[in-house]
């Protein structure tokens, strides 16, 4: 008897899974049917159901690295100024405290907590994956971002991620590759001012030739207005990072801007996702009169 020859039908993907950047924006885009949250869904519908996901979330910054290794994490509402239904959401998926060591093993040397009991899931992250994974059935796992570390450190750190992804792992970055609050303008809800375009676009040169390049990005004459804090930007370097690992470049899976100090650009590895047309903008932010943008934590 001659043995069975492998097939693809088993249940081990026959490619690495694909990654995204997704970006977020305002938590209100979790509420609303626009054409970003759209593209967020269609990403979702494009991908064979992935074992677990893990999310770089630009909501989670601080001077360590760690994994949510909870069974159950909450979902964490961590933000202000909002209506009341944006924080009665529940995102009830598992967590996967088996990838979490999984990931503390493989960031190595990078020493990696395993967070018991003081994160969740930020709404960086669910904000999005209610679209994208609206039944919630799929474990989610966090890992931090360091803040002291540097951009080449954390593109590095997601090249060491790259085998997640021939065990069945969706990673998952998410931010806003042009995030300035202070900024925004309330009167061009669906414009990005000049240097917001100029920045977005060497991005996307960058993303979609050579994610090699992801580092350097902040030597762009833009980068210090568009990302004058770092946390939504280093999101990306993680995914920029996987694809450079498989020698790979980044598509575009939707892009736009809102307020003119937001890019709502998102990027994915290795998967052809429906598009479609859809007019509607992203969502918005709270009345700037009760609070200022930057004190929302948007
Ligand atoms: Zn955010």
């Amino acid at each position: 008897m001659t043995p069975a020859e492998p097939t693809t039908t088993d249940t081990a993907q026959p490619h690495p899974t694909p990654a995204v950047f997704f970006g977020h924006g305002s938590p209100m885009n979790a509420l609303e049917q626009n054409r970003y949250s759209r593209a967020w869904a269609n990403f979702g519908r494009s991908i064979s159901k992935p074992r677990a996901i893990l999310v770089i979330s630009a909501h989670w910054y601080g001077n360590f690295t760690a994994v949510t290794a909870m069974p159950r994490p909450r979902t964490i509402h961590d933000f202000y100024g909002f209506p009341q239904r944006l924080f009665e959401v529940q995102y009830p998926a598992l967590g996967d405290p088996e990838l979490a060591q999984e990931v503390a093993d493989i960031a190595q040397p990078t020493r990696v907590g395993l967070d018991q009991d003081s994160w969740g899931i930020d709404h960086g992250t669910w904000s999005v994956l209610v679209h994208a994974f609206p039944a919630a059935d799929i474990p989610v796992v966090q890992l931090s971002i360091h803040a002291r570390r540097d951009f080449d450190a954390h593109f590095e750190l997601g090249a060491r991620l790259a085998p997640l992804r021939d065990r069945g792992v969706l990673i998952v970055g998410s931010g806003n590759i042009v995030h300035n609050l202070r900024a925004l303008s309330w009167s061009q809800p669906e414009l990005g001012f000049d240097w917001a375009c100029r920045f977005d676009d060497a991005a996307r040169e960058v993303l979609t030739t050579n994610p090699a390049g992801a580092p350097a990005l902040q030597l762009h004459p833009d980068y210090e207005q568009s990302s004058p804090t770092p946390d939504h930007f280093i999101p990306l370097l993680t995914i920029a990072g996987l694809a450079s690992a498989s020698d790979r470049s980044l598509e575009v899976l939707v892009d736009g801007y809102a307020f003119g100090s937001l890019s709502m650009a998102s990027y994915t590895l290795d998967v052809k996702c429906q598009t479609e047309k859809d007019p509607r903008p992203s969502a918005g932010l709270p009345d700037p009169a009760l609070i200022a943008p930057e004190d929302a934590n948007v």
